[in-house]
């Protein structure tokens, strides 16, 4: 039996549905992204004094430090990066944190690859992700500035802490056509999105973000 506030029935379904609606009148439309976002039971990945908050949009601590994203943060970024989009196979997350959006990722693309720097926090996430048996998440503790080069060429990256500039490693591990999404700035941070299109890299500043540090050495 899960002992989880909202348990794992009707009650959380319906408030993830209130959720996915909510994500509509944000702005969202990827349909894939927001059934990925509906099939997803958000509550399981906070602390269970948390969960009946799970679904409301905001960040909440997960320990360590560390936040889970709020919903709209999540969905807006795998909309920006195009993890709706068939053609992207193979994704690169860099902290996995509790592994909320690693888990929706795997709803939506082939292979997805996490990497996350604090050691404790990703035994107990994978801990947490072992019932869910997840057959198409990789999970790495890696320093996520440096990528994942035995895993790379990536369709998408999807860094979820923000770092003060764009790492050269994670731009060289873009598939052609590959695109990611990356919080960067200290005080002030902006979503910024990289693509790779032909020989060339473009770079797009979008919505204003706040998100915890990139921390370079492994903790
Ligand atoms: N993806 C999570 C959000 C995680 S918050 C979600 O679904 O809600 C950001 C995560 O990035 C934290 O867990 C933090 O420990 C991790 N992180 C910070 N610096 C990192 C680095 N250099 N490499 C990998 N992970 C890092």
């Amino acid at each position: 039996m899960m002992r989880h506030a909202l348990g794992t029935g009707m009650t959380s379904e319906r408030t993830r549905g209130r959720m996915v609606t909510r994500l509509r009148h944000q702005g969202v439309t990827d349909e894939a992204v927001l059934s990925a976002m509906a099939a997803v039971p958000r509550h399981l990945f906070v602390d269970e004094g948390l969960s009946s908050r799970a679904y409301e949009d905001s960040a909440l601590p997960i320990g360590f430090g560390q936040t889970i994203s709020a919903p709209f943060t999540v969905a807006r970024m795998l909309e920006l990066v195009g993890a709706g989009d068939p053609r992207v196979r193979k994704v690169l997350e860099v902290g996995t944190g509790c592994g909320y959006q690693a888990v929706v990722l795997a709803h939506l693309v082939a292979e997805v690859y996490s990497v996350e720097r604090v050691g404790a926090l990703l035994e107990k996430t994978r801990a947490r992700l072992w019932p869910m048996r997840i057959r198409n998440l990789r999970l790495k503790h890696t320093d996520g500035f440096q990528g994942l080069p035995e895993a790379a060429p990536f369709d998408a990256i999807v860094v979820a802490a923000a770092a003060p500039r764009i790492p050269p490693a994670l731009v060289e591990q873009l598939a052609p056509e590959g695109k990611m999404i990356i919080p960067v700035g200290q005080r002030v941070q902006h979503l910024m999105l990289v693509r790779r299109v032909g020989q060339e890299i473009i770079e797009e500043k979008l919505d204003t973000a706040n998100f915890v540090p990139l921390l370079a050495d492994l903790g």
